[in-house]
């Protein structure tokens, strides 16, 4: 099986900006950022994507919202951040590792007007 970019990251073979990492999952920086904080939260376990999860995957899912958590008191914004997570091609995914997108310091509200 080919390794996706996600996991060429966590296996060092490619470079990337970590700033959170366990023994459950690893947390970079974005590449192309779409905002002036842009993090990825990626389950070291190969997920192609959230709607393959299992039942057995449910701490694992829980463990990465609370890295979100955490990595968004790290980096100091933790009052005010989007999370995202694309699922499948047609919903913009382009990577199939599952990964939660963390955006901070710019407005999404516009996406869902009240
Ligand atoms: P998605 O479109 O939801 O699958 O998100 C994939 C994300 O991975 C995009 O925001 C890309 O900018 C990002 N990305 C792709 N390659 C790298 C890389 N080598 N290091 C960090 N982020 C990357």
């Amino acid at each position: 099986m080919t390794k996706t970019i996600f996991e060429k990251i966590i296996d060092r073979e490619l470079p990337s900006n970590i700033v959170y990492e366990d023994d459950k999952c690893i947390a970079i920086e974005d590449i192309a950022p779409k905002a002036p904080i842009h993090i990825l939260i990626i389950p070291k376990k190969s997920i192609p994507k959230l709607s393959e999860a299992k039942k057995a995957d449910e701490v694992l899912l829980g463990h990465l919202m609370m890295v979100v958590k955490k990595v968004a008191e790290q980096l100091g914004v933790q009052d005010a951040f989007n999370i995202v997570i694309n699922n499948g091609e047609k919903a913009g995914q382009t990577v199939f590792h599952l990964h939660i997108h963390l955006l901070a310091g710019k407005n999404f509200t516009d996406l869902f007007p009240g």
